[in-house]
């Protein structure tokens, strides 16, 4: 049986290009990029060639982008730092309702040493009102965090004008660009902000390696002291291989992005059109054009999500009930609950992520294979249901 993967959302396979780079200087150009010899020398060299491709990806200067971990790492870095670097003019935070736990959980931690959090709601859509932001902003505001396009529901957040009303109130601003780096079109300087996450293995490179971008001029601390690495920001041998392959993968979607996006688009609106318009009671969750290429989201009304999923997956066909980092939970998605969906409806979420390997025959096959799982999956809970209600007499 061919599997079909459809959770690029989750992590996307290394490129050839990225794995063939990252074995290269794991073994060949393996040196410490701090030493003063020609092995140290070589490995300096790629990473700075590395921070250059990531940083032309998103229009900054090479000087303003920090390798981390990842985007949990950058997520959480932006927020304490920014958060305790401007503590002592207010410690009022504006974020949304919808943003990944690796922005939620920052909040909640920084709420209980004191600071103030503003959960923004957003619309049926998953869009956070720029006026909104605006009427939140009190002269204790010090940040504003808000993810340019979200994981689940693939909704592209209009970043640039909440952007532009941070910069008229002096606010620091930051946004988790994970979902949108290496798949859509990002500058910093047209989106205007402060501070922008990336994670490489959601786009096609390696896991455990991302960046943050600081603004030049932006009030950051260090987040790992110890060494001169990451000019002192960031301390600690470096991901040599991790980061050469993110560059990599970078350049790569750099290249890929203008031919990858129409089709992917294409694909997704297939798939769209096929799941609501031929499966009764299967909804669009998210915009249907201020959407990432690559996303579908749709409720199932009377089946769980995890069912779904479970099925799928015995087809082959990987999905998933939305973040990778949610499943096991029984609770449904925060995300498509500030969608106003009730919880009952909300538990049948399910979330299909296409990526650059994604084909139309694929496509075709989930729409034939999703009815009928569908179909099974309603008679039992119809079942059950009504063995419940006798039970309950
Ligand atoms: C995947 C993801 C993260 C976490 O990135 P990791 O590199 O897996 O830590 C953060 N934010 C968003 C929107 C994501 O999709």
């Amino acid at each position: 049986m061919r599997r079909i993967y459809l959770d690029h959302a989750a992590t996307t396979p290394a490129h050839p290009e990225v794995a063939e780079a990252v074995l290269r200087y794991l073994t060949g150009a393996f040196g410490n990029p701090s030493t003063a010899y020609s092995f140290g020398q070589e490995a300096k060299r790629a990473l700075e060639e590395a921070r250059e491709k990531v940083a032309a990806l998103i229009g900054a200067a090479p000087e303003e982008v920090f390798f981390t971990s990842g985007g949990t790492e950058s997520d959480n870095w932006a927020l304490r730092g920014a958060a305790y670097a401007h503590a002592q003019k207010g410690r009022h935070i504006i974020t949304s309702s919808i943003e990944h736990h690796a922005i939620l959980d920052v909040c909640r931690l920084l709420e209980a040493d004191g600071f103030r959090i503003t959960y923004l709601p957003v619309d049926g859509y998953g869009l956070v009102d720029p006026d909104e932001v605006r009427r939140a902003i009190t002269p204790e505001t010090i940040l504003i965090s808000v993810m340019h396009a979200n994981n689940e529901i693939g909704t592209i957040e209009p970043i640039a004008e909440i952007a532009g009303v941070a910069r008229e109130a002096g606010v620091c601003f930051h946004t988790d660009a994970v979902q949108t780096v290496g798949h859509l079109p990002v500058d910093v300087n047209e989106l205007g902000v402060d501070l922008l996450s990336i994670a490489a293995h959601k786009l096609y490179g390696p896991k455990g390696v991302g960046a943050l971008y600081i603004r030049n001029g932006t009030r950051m601390p260090p987040l790992i002291v110890g060494g001169a690495q990451e000019r002192g920001m960031r301390a600690g041998t470096e991901n040599v291989a991790g980061i050469v392959g993110f560059g990599k993968a970078a350049e790569i979607a750099g290249r890929e992005m203008p031919a990858v996006i129409p089709r992917l688009r294409q694909l997704r609106d297939r798939l769209i059109e096929g799941l609501t318009q031929n499966i009764p009671g299967v909804h669009l969750n998210g915009h249907p054009e201020r959407r990432l290429p690559q996303n579908v989201n749709v409720t199932v009304e009377g089946v769980e999500g995890e069912a779904v999923v479970m099925a799928l997956d015995q087809e082959g066909i990987a999905v998933s009930t939305g973040s990778a980092c949610g499943t096991g939970g029984a609770e449904p998605s925060h995300v498509i609950l500030a969608l106003g969906i009730p919880p009952e409806q909300a538990r049948g979420a399910v979330r299909l992520t296409l990526g650059r390997h994604t084909t139309a025959e694929d496509i075709e096959r989930v729409l034939e294979v999703f009815p009928r799982i569908i179909g099974r999956l309603r008679t039992v809970a119809g079942r059950r249901s009504a063995r419940e209600c006798t039970g309950c007499g």
